[in-house]
């Protein structure tokens, strides 16, 4: 007879490595408290040390943190490999490191642009490649991207972070039709308003703003970090084992619509 599976067991991250990017604070930080508080390992990264110690400090001795900067994209074969022979094979990858920029369109520059999609898209393409790479050799592995409602709605202002977020979701869908075939799902987290400091600096103390952003949420309140950290348990762990290529909104009813 089948064996069936029980509530413990396929919520549990059972002991599985994450790298987390972006782990020091915001929704990455309760990304990796949330893993290990199911029973998972992580390795956090970041531009600044110190936030990833004081992380480490609170997370416990299953957390560790490399600094570096995500769009050296010529580092991060080097990075996987680093922590693969320190720490093990890396089963989850979360690609939650991000940078946002508000300005009319028309006054974003090239530079602008390409500063947001070189963070937001082009080292979450090569940083997936890395680890996928191995996690297909391994016929195990769930990578979770954390994009954005702003992939899905013309929020004004955030020209390139949009196009950014659209174009990961997009990628997705691809991956996933590549990769889980060997046993690698890849799956998208879309978060509305979340409580942390992109957000707070995003609202820019302006009052409209935030009651706009409010109306926008059924719910009626703004999503906490570990809202999406408890999301990205689930896509991590057994419990998903047959979701793959899907997008999922934590957004306190934000994806009903405008
Ligand atoms: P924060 O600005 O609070 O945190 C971003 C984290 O990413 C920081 O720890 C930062 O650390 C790190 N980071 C930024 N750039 C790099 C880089 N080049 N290399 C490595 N690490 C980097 O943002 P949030 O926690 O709010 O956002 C996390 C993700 O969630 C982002 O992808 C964002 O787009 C997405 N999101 C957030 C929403 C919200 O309402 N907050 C809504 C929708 C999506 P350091 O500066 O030390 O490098």
């Amino acid at each position: 007879m089948e064996q069936r599976t029980t509530y413990q067991t396929v919520f549990s991250l059972d002991g599985k490595l994450a790298l987390i990017t972006g782990g020091g604070s915001g929704i990455g930080f309760d990304i990796a408290r949330c893993m290990v508080e199911a029973g998972g390992r992580v390795v956090i990264t970041g531009r600044r040390e110190q936030p990833l110690q004081d992380a480490v400090a609170t997370l416990g001795e299953n957390a560790h943190y490399v600094v570096n900067d995500v769009t050296a994209r010529e580092s991060l074969d080097g990075l996987v490999e680093e922590i693969e022979t320190t720490h093990g094979p890396i089963d989850i990858l979360v690609n939650n490191a991000g940078v946002n920029m508000k300005k009319p369109a028309l006054e974003v520059t090239d530079e602008d642009f390409d500063r947001i999609v070189h963070t937001n898209l082009n080292s979450v393409f090569s940083l997936t490649r890395a680890c996928a790479q191995r996690m297909m050799a391994r016929k195990r592995g769930s990578i979770i991207m954390i994009s954005s409602m702003a992939a899905y709605y013309g929020i004004d202002r955030v020209v390139a972070y949009a196009a950014s977020k659209s174009a990961v979701e997009g990628m997705v869908k691809v991956l996933a039709s590549e990769f889980s075939g060997n046993g690698v799902r890849v799956n998208s987290i879309a978060p509305g308003f979340i409580e942390t400091a992109m957000s707070k600096t995003a609202m820019g103390g302006d009052p409209d703003r935030f009651a706009r952003a409010m109306r926008r949420t059924p719910m009626g309140y703004f999503g906490k970090p570990d809202d999406i950290g408890w999301a990205a348990v689930f896509l991590a762990s057994e419990a998903a084992k047959y979701i793959t290529g899907v997008s999922l909104p934590v957004d306190g009813g934000n994806s009903i619509g405008f």
